[in-house]
């Protein structure tokens, strides 16, 4: 089986090596390829969108040609996790706790909102155990992390936590075959890993 990582800016290596270690646990062989022209997209069987800077995420996606396509393949039914950038990346409203409204591209494929940036300055990165709906208890790595606010259609939110101001909000979302973390999975645990793959065996 062959796996992708969006690879045009953000923590691509950590979600390359995250995959291996999955496959490696779940016994099967994979080839982990870098996606960054719309051809890439073609062999892979499952793809990762990583944290980093979802402005500039969308920005290069655009100019390289890949946010239609990549929004069609994911349409299509790709497999794909988004793990923070990434998460807003595919999330359908996007708002910024500073400046609000943005105008930032994105796929604007799964039914949640999200804020850009909830956490403030002194908890600009913290690590915490989360309940992730089937997934079980993970351990969780925020940085400069959205809060998932709002799901609907087919989309359903998990890993409640609380925060200082906009009280119950989720750290993680299910839609189908696309998945949304706020927090970083691929530093800290192969489950978020495994379950993609094992999306993308069916
Ligand atoms: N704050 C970043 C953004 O809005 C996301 C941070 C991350 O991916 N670690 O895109």
């Amino acid at each position: 089986m062959k796996a992708g990582v969006l690879a045009l800016q953000g923590d691509v290596e950590e979600h390359i090596q995250a995959f291996k270690k999955a496959a490696q646990e779940l016994g099967i062989s994979i080839e982990v390829i870098q996606v960054k022209k719309p051809q890439d997209l073609r062999e892979i069987a499952t793809l990762a969108i990583p944290g980093g800077e979802s402005t500039t995420i969308g920005a290069l996606a655009k100019r390289t040609g890949l946010l239609d396509v990549l929004r069609d393949a994911i349409k299509e039914g790709l497999p794909t996790l988004g793990t923070c950038a990434g998460a807003i990346f595919l999330a359908k409203e996007v708002r910024d706790s500073v400046v609000g409204e943005t105008k930032q591209p994105i796929l604007g494929l799964m039914d949640i909102a999200v804020i850009r940036n909830a956490f403030g300055r002194q908890r600009e990165s913290f690590e915490v155990d989360l309940q992730v709906g089937e997934l079980g208890t993970v351990r969780a790595v925020f940085i400069r992390a959205p809060a998932f606010i709002k799901a609907w259609g087919d989309a359903r939110l998990a890993a409640s936590l609380k925060h200082p101001e906009l009280g119950q909000i989720y750290a993680a979302a299910f839609q189908g075959h696309m998945v949304a973390t706020a927090f970083h999975p691929e530093l800290s645990t192969t489950v978020v890993h495994k379950y993609m793959l094992n999306l993308a065996k069916k």
